[in-house]
């Protein structure tokens, strides 16, 4: 072998050293980028265009955000720094104990107590529940919350018990207040939702 082979051969080997370092180096980055996204965000990457997705894939993300924990959902909206202590009934938001004030047996945040004073308030539906089938009942507050925040329509829950003496057991019933002006819309409303 000549002089001048060796030095090919030399030079065909660094530069097939170099391209592995950098394909190695890039691999390396693409792992750490990924990584990085992964620990930082929850959420989609802003590259993705939510408008082409399909209806159920984004259907599926409203819910995981839905669920998703914010700092902010457990802090009185009103006091950052405070620790939220107690739901108002009207809109469930969660205020710390200088926002929330007692009335009757529920607890209201200072914009919808003057709301509760102020209006006469009647029963618009009577929901019985129990320990064995309390699906009645979370829908009762689903449907509270879309009576609020779609038709801005404010209702309340109370919660009653009656001793039933003949077969000894507590009954449930859930009892969802409108006010009374509203109470022929909102019985309305109830037979569509
Ligand atoms: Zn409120
Ligand atoms: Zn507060």
């Amino acid at each position: 072998m000549d002089n001048n082979s060796v030095l090919i051969l030399i030079s065909v080997v660094a530069l097939f050293l170099v391209l592995m370092l950098g394909m190695f180096g890039f691999l390396i980055y693409r792992l750490l980028k990924h990584q990085n996204q992964n620990n930082l965000s929850l959420s989609l990457p802003a590259e993705v265009d939510k408008s082409k997705l399909h209806p159920d894939v984004l259907e599926r993300i409203k819910t995981v955000e839905k669920f998703r924990i914010k700092k902010t959902d457990l802090f009185c909206p009103v006091h950052p720094d405070e620790p939220g202590e107690t739901n108002c009934a009207i809109c469930d938001k969660l205020y710390c104990k200088t926002c929330i004030r007692p009335f009757k047996s529920l607890y209201f945040c200072k914009e919808h107590l003057p709301l509760v004073m102020r209006n006469d308030w009647e029963e618009v539906v009577t929901i019985k529940t129990s320990t064995i089938d309390p699906e009645h009942g979370v829908r009762l507050f689903d449907i509270k919350k879309v009576l609020l925040e779609r038709d801005n329509l404010p209702t309340y829950v109370e919660t009653h018990y009656k001793i039933n003496l003949e077969q000894d057991h507590i009954e449930t019933y859930l009892v969802l207040f409108g006010i009374k002006e509203n109470l022929v819309t909102l019985k309305e409303k109830l037979e569509k939702i």
